[in-house]
């Protein structure tokens, strides 16, 4: 997709600020783009995936007007992933589209997470696109436990990747899932090398959504407080809307997340909503099943269906997930299904 034709764009400001059923305003989308994936994450896909037939999975077209729905409904930042959503055929056009809202001033910020494998190919699309900043996965700096991780190698390809995405100016954060026993050793190094590279760095916990029993869930409270030993580390006040909490370390000038939905609930302020590649609209991690946008979206040239089902699914969010009750059973879907 290069260009789409200026009629679905969205002319009119935004209707009103999307509001669920606790007050809590709705204006992050994440929108994932395609369920494939080069990598096998344990975590996350593992080795037996079932991909969503073609017909299945919104066109690019589809997810533009999707997301121009929400932006007309009140989202104010909307992240793209997936799987891996650099692996989606005709991404940068989608990122140049989207990237008109931005510049229009009808979104404030527009972003994508990536494993980084493709990312030195399309850093520059994405900074054409308006992209400032991007979340970059990066488990290990050990060639041999990446592959133990993703199931492949790519160590190369998302270090490459990420020197890309710095030349070109791309503020870069990279994710790690905290795994005991897996890269839980190596976490000192990732934060030093996150200070040489000029990178944010946020450590997970990881959800029981994946192909892991969650037998390697290390609970972050633990893990900060093993960091506080080596790093001199200071709550900071920043928020970015999201449940990462950051602390700046002293010695190397950045600053560490700590993302804790296993250990600590932090529903309370959630601002976002997540649509699947095939137009599911997920209202909360941990609920079974979605709102299927798709057929509104096929059925009618009229955003008027869709926009009133999305209000409807918001409406209806949950309070919280229930992870640390339910377990994995609360656990309906998975990452790279979602969109994580
Ligand atoms: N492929 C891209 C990537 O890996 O960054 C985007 C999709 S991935 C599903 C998005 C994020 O979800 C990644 O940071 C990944 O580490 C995280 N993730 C996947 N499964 C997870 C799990 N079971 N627990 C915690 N985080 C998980
Ligand atoms: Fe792929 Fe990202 Fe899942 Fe890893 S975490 S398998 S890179 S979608």
């Amino acid at each position: 997709m290069d260009r789409l034709p200026p009629s679905l764009l969205t002319a009119e400001p935004p209707v009103a600020a999307l509001t669920d059923g606790f007050g809590r305003a709705i204006t992050y989308l994440r929108l994932s783009v395609t369920d494939h994936c080069n990598l096998r994450c344990l975590y996350c896909m593992g080795k037996e995936v079932k991909f969503l037939p073609k017909s299945e999975v919104l066109t690019l077209e589809e997810m533009d007007r999707l997301c121009s729905a929400f932006i007309h409904l009140g989202v104010r930042k909307i992240r793209l992933t997936g799987g891996e959503p650099l692996l989606r055929p005709g991404i940068d056009g989608l990122l140049g589209r989207l990237g008109e809202h931005l510049a229009a001033g009808r979104l404030d910020e527009l972003t994508l997470t990536t494993n980084g494998t493709l990312l030195a190919r399309h850093a520059p699309a994405l900074v054409a696109a308006g992209v400032r900043r991007v979340n970059v996965s990066l488990d290990t700096l050990n060639a041999a436990t990446f592959c133990h991780i993703a199931q492949q190698d790519g160590l190369a390809e998302v270090l490459d990747g990420i020197d890309a995405a710095r030349a070109v100016g791309l503020a870069v954060r990279i994710n790690v899932v905290a795994l005991a026993g897996i890269n839980d050793m190596e976490f000192d190094r990732l934060i030093q090398w996150c200070g040489t590279h000029d990178c944010d760095l946020a450590m997970i916990e990881s959800m029981p959504l994946g192909g892991l029993e969650n037998e390697h869930y290390l609970p972050l409270d633990m893990v900060r407080l093993r960091l506080s030993r080596r790093w001199t580390l200071t709550a900071n006040p920043l928020k970015t809307g999201g449940p990462c909490e950051y602390w700046d370390v002293a010695e190397t000038g950045r600053r560490i997340g700590f993302i804790t939905p296993m250990s600590h609930a932090f529903c309370g302020s959630c601002n976002r909503v997540r649509v699947s590649c095939a137009g599911s609209l997920v209202t909360c991690l941990a609920r079974h099943g979605g709102v299927d946008l798709r057929p509104l979206l096929r059925g009618s040239e009229s955003n008027q269906g869709l926009e009133a089902a999305i209000l409807a699914a918001i409406a209806d969010k949950p309070a919280s997930h229930r992870f640390a009750s339910g377990g994995k059973e609360a656990a309906g879907q998975r990452m790279w299904q979602l969109g994580g």
